[in-house]
């Protein structure tokens, strides 16, 4: 799933190729993706590209249409991408056929596609005129590159906080644009375990913690900046460090990254970095080695 870093990509890409641009068409192409039908996606016609926003993973194309500005928002999900498109074949797809989702297509022939992979379809598309009314961005948290978001600030939304750190990070309601990958990421960074209750962070951990986040997100964001967007969830699974690499050798200390599994996802971690050299339990890896 792209997370804040690669949707602050996207969302630079999107504003070098879009500003200034007239839209001629925009194609739903599967019945589940679009979430609104007032405005129609017709009401998009004929406007013109103004600016491309991101609130946590969500990008905002905000169109100068004749009824005012109109805000298409869309959340790519887990199996999720956009690809450009320089130009597009004359016969539109039959909708409800493979990974297509959403066709935008500009006056000068390019615009790009939202395709989704996979069967369960989460790519969300709305098409508004104030992002507030997207539920999913009304309660959003802070966004953890903006520039107010401090170690004041993060100290603050973790104060009577119940939660394990994990489940923490990744709640978009508390801090917006963090999921499973960067939270791997950051709690591997600031050498604490996911497993750790919040309220048990001392004020040296959370400035720990604040300083793994923002370095985390920041070197990731530096590296996704000007990659293609057609290369950026490879150019995003080349810079993860445990994330999604059980198995393999921590770049830190050697020792092999292991997994906690879930239901519908597993988180990584380093033993020696994290938790004192202990694996934390999984059910399923005791499972298998009974
Ligand atoms: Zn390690």
């Amino acid at each position: 799933m792209p997370e804040v870093p690669e949707v602050e990509a996207l969302r630079e890409f999107l504003d070098g190729h879009l500003v200034g641009k007239e839209i001629v068409r925009v194609l739903p192409l599967t019945v589940n993706a679009l979430k609104t039908y007032d405005p129609p996606l017709a009401a998009l016609e004929g406007a013109t590209v103004t600016e491309v926003g991101r609130y946590g993973k969500y990008l905002d194309i905000v169109a100068d249409a004749p009824a005012g500005a109109l805000h298409l928002a869309i959340h790519l999900a887990r199996a999720g991408w956009l690809r450009w498109k320089d130009s597009f074949p004359a016969e539109p797809p039959r909708p409800g056929r493979g990974p297509l989702a959403l066709r935008t297509v500009l006056a000068g022939g390019d615009g790009f596609d939202l395709t989704e992979a996979g069967t369960a379809k989460r790519l969300a598309v709305h098409l508004v005129r104030d992002p507030a009314e997207v539920p999913g961005i009304a309660r959003l948290g802070p966004d953890p590159l903006a520039a107010s978001f401090d170690r004041a600030a993060l100290a603050a939304l973790l104060a009577g906080e119940r939660r394990q750190i994990k489940g923490a990070l990744r709640d978009q309601r508390l801090i917006a644009g963090i999921g499973n990958a960067y939270s791997d990421e950051i709690l591997h960074a600031a050498r604490m375990s996911p497993f750790k209750p919040v309220r048990n962070l001392t004020e040296d951990e959370i400035t720990t913690l604040y300083e793994a986040l923002r370095d985390t997100l920041r070197e990731a964001v530096e590296r996704s900046r000007g990659v293609a967007a057609g290369r950026l969830k490879a150019e995003k699974k080349s810079g993860l460090r445990v994330h999604g690499r059980t198995g393999e050798a921590c770049p830190v200390c050697g020792d092999t990254v292991r997994e906690v599994s879930f239901s519908d996802s597993s988180l990584q971690y380093c033993p020696t970095c994290q938790t004192g050299g202990r694996p934390l339990a999984d059910r399923r890896m005791s499972r298998l080695l009974k």
